[in-house]
């Protein structure tokens, strides 16, 4: 066990039957990090803005893996094909990194979260690891082409994103495995991008709908398109007949009109406490409008809130 590890004694469970120890360990390596995890199931604690509030006040039965000593796993860096976000990397460090302006859906969405000081401490891989129907990292990160690092001891894989996020609460992690980066890869790095959070109030809530949309225009011309929609769907989805009615169209007003009519078969929202299912469809046409037309630069930031 690394340095600053500890274990904690624990009556026995009534629910799991077990009895002895809780181990919490803080490993500085990834090496390390990834040989412990190959011995045992850990729960792996990044930032805590999920895992505490998931915790709540039960007691703990898990092995507690806690990633924050791993240096080597935040920030972003650039390779010749990818810009790469690791996964200790938080969304102030998103916030404050110079990226391409296709990111700044990303860094809209990084806003969005929470408040300055969960931004500081919670990581983009934490917030696509709880798979949260509401996590607004998701369709930023879908009109990225993101791709999500798993490793081992045994592997590496790589994933897309939409196949990382299998459903509510679900992923595609398997025992042993941490998500280690994010990779964008520089292909998807064209064009500009914007995001568009609804909440039943303006900041610190959670998403009824939200929006990214990334487009590149050539010669007036919408050349290509991808928009994603979330918390309209057990999983945030592109939404495929949106990008098919932009493309090829002037990058005008007009957009707009297209949306109203486009096909958005993909969403299927639940109603909650937030919204209707009915109320979620209507609003969401009207953000996919509005994120459109911001990406493009004929929507202001104040003009798409209003
Ligand atoms: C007050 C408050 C407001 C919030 N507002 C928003 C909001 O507006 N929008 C939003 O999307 N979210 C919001 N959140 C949720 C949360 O802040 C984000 O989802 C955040 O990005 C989670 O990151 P974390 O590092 O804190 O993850 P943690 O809480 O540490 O972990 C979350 C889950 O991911 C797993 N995990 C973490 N890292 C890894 C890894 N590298 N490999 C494998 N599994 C991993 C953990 O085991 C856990 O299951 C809010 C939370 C709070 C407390």
């Amino acid at each position: 066990m690394p340095e600053g590890s500890f274990e904690i004694p624990v009556l026995e469970d009534l629910f799991s039957g077990r009895q002895g120890v809780i181990r919490y360990a803080k490993p500085t390596s990834v090496d390390e990090a990834l040989a412990l995890l190959g011995e045992g199931a850990w729960r792996i604690l990044a930032g805590g803005t999920d895992f505490y509030p998931a915790q709540g006040s039960k007691p703990f039965r898990d092995d507690v893996l806690d990633i924050n000593g791993l240096a080597a796993l935040r920030g972003i860096a650039e390779t010749g094909s990818h810009f790469v976000i690791g996964a200790r990397t938080t969304w102030t460090d998103i916030i404050r990194h110079p990226l391409p302006p296709a990111f700044d859906a990303l860094k809209q969405a990084a806003r969005e979260v929470g408040s300055a000081q969960i931004q500081n401490v919670a990581s983009v891989a934490g917030n696509l690891s709880n798979a949260s129907p509401a996590a607004d990292g998701v369709p930023a990160l879908l009109v990225l082409d993101a791709e999500v690092e798993l490793r081992s001891v045994a592997a590496t894989r790589r994933l897309p994103l939409h196949d990382f996020i299998l459903g509510n609460r679900r992923t595609a992690l398997l025992p042993g495995e941490m998500v280690t980066a994010i990779r964008v890869p520089k292909g998807a790095t064209t064009g500009t991008s914007a995001f568009v959070k609804l909440g039943a109030r303006r900041y610190l809530v959670i998403s009824i709908a939200m929006v990214a949309a990334r487009l590149v225009v050539e010669n007036g011309i919408v050349a290509d398109a991808m928009v994603a929609a979330g918390s309209c769907s057990v999983v945030a989805k592109r939404l495929v007949g949106v990008e098919a009615a932009l493309r090829g169209l002037p990058s005008d007003d007009g957009l707009a009109d297209a949306i109203l009519s486009a096909p958005m078969g993909e969403l299927s929202p639940i109603a909650d406490v937030r919204g209707s299912a009915e109320y979620r469809i209507d609003a969401v046409r009207e953000i996919v409008a509005r994120v459109v037309l911001a990406a493009v630069g004929r929507m202001t930031g104040d003009e798409v809130a209003a």
